[in-house]
């Protein structure tokens, strides 16, 4: 791994070796190069860059901690840390590239936000950061996922962004991104399209992931003064890839640290029973960049499914898709039932309730702390897991 890494990825038109790129149409591909040529020149500016940190500090509530789980590593073995991301405002990871992304928009004199979400976690943390910034925020979400994600439709209103019902095909995410692309191609001067993880069309991988960095950067100076030494192996769930991006790209160069990214195994192997895209899937295009895909037989995104609904998309980021290639990067799954049991055990034995997408990387630091005892892991714990309690509760109940 180079030193010059971050210069070195992505290239200039956005690729990570053959992954990422922008596929899109032409009418989009002016305002990507806005949007680049802006992100190069105002986020590196001292202006946006104390402004940043200063939100990071006084309103997100950063550093978060990095935390030593004693309980859990008596039972398990080895020695498991937490970097705990289920404590910066609003409750995940997620924000940390929100809020950047929307002093971006501020900075270009944007006024409105649009995105689309699935679960909702990304329509609730862009809803906070507009409300911050006193922009309007419109978020699209498919009617079926409005019916099951109640909590976070209602959060969304609270924060005053519109929340736009989309009523056309399986009415889920795929056909939320198609509207929302829809709304922000008609005013891309007004508006900005805010992507909620290391994926899309350039310059979004990049961006998202600069935004999360600063996970990684204060959990190796953290870890490295408790400790005085590197940890054995990091770990993450990779759903779109930015929380793991966050806390892997701190470590990179450290050749001596283990790195492990934790798909969602689902119910089965099978196409259609999970979304683990890196560890089935196959190279292709999605969304306007290339990266592992999972695909049916005509080449259409699959239909996926995972517990976690923030961990089910048919794509990944182009840089997780580069770092599996050229093997810095362990990719691994996690089953539904490894999620649930760990969801469980870290909740009765540290006190902290996990989101169940974080549960996967909890899930598969308890199987390396077991296979290496002597080892020191450190988790990302991307978020906290309110969010998910009465469909655990009315799904599995209490363990046994
Ligand atoms: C959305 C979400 C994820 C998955 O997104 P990534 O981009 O892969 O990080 C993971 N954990 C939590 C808590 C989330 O809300």
């Amino acid at each position: 791994m180079s030193h010059n890494y971050f210069k070195t990825y992505p290239n200039k038109d956005g690729f990570f070796n053959e992954y990422g790129g922008a596929f899109i149409p032409p009418v989009l591909e002016s305002e990507m190069k806005k949007i680049t040529d802006a992100y190069f020149t105002i986020s590196k500016s001292h202006d946006f860059i104390n402004e940043l940190r200063s939100i990071r500090k006084h309103y997100q509530g950063r550093p978060t901690p990095v935390y030593y789980c004693n309980r859990l590593s008596q039972k398990y073995g080895g020695r498991i840390y937490l970097k705990r991301e289920d404590l910066n405002h609003t409750g995940a990871h997620k924000l940390n590239h929100c809020m950047g992304e929307a002093l971006l928009a501020k900075y270009l004199g944007k006024k409105k936000l649009i995105a689309e979400t699935g679960a909702g976690q990304h329509g609730v943390a862009l809803a906070t950061a507009a409300a911050y910034f006193g922009l309007e925020c419109e978020i699209h979400m498919g009617e079926v996922d409005i019916a099951k994600e109640h909590p976070n439709v209602v959060r969304m209103k609270i924060l005053g962004a519109t929340v736009v019902p989309v009523s056309h095909g399986l009415k889920t995410l795929k056909e939320a991104v198609d509207s929302a692309f829809e709304a922000y191609l008609k005013d891309p001067i007004n508006s900005i399209y805010c992507i909620g993880s290391v994926v899309g069309p350039h310059p979004f991988p990049m961006m998202v992931r600069d935004f999360q960095r600063v996970v990684g950067i204060e959990a190796r100076e953290q870890y490295m003064e408790m400790t005085g030494e590197l940890p054995d192996s990091v770990v993450a769930c990779v759903g779109g890839g930015s929380n793991a991006m966050g806390i892997f790209s701190a470590f990179l160069d450290d050749e001596e640290v283990a790195i492990y990214g934790v798909e969602p195994g689902g119910r089965s192997m099978n196409l259609g029973d999970h979304a683990a895209t890196m560890s089935f899937g196959t190279p292709g295009i999605i969304h306007g960049f290339k990266c592992y895909t999972l695909q049916d037989e005509n080449g259409e995104p699959s239909p996926v499914y995972s517990v976690a609904s923030g961990l089910d998309y048919p794509g990944v980021g182009p840089e997780h898709s580069m770092l599996k290639d050229i093997k810095r990067v362990n990719y691994d799954v996690i089953n539904d039932t490894e999620c649930i049991d760990a969801f469980y055990e870290l909740s009765r034995l540290e006190g902290i309730i996990p989101a169940l997408e974080s549960s996967h990387a909890v899930a598969y630091a308890l199987k390396l702390a077991q296979k290496y005892p002597q080892s020191s892991i450190l988790v990302n714990l991307s978020g906290r897991g309110d969010k998910d309690i009465d469909f655990i509760m009315d799904t599995f109940g209490l363990p046994k």
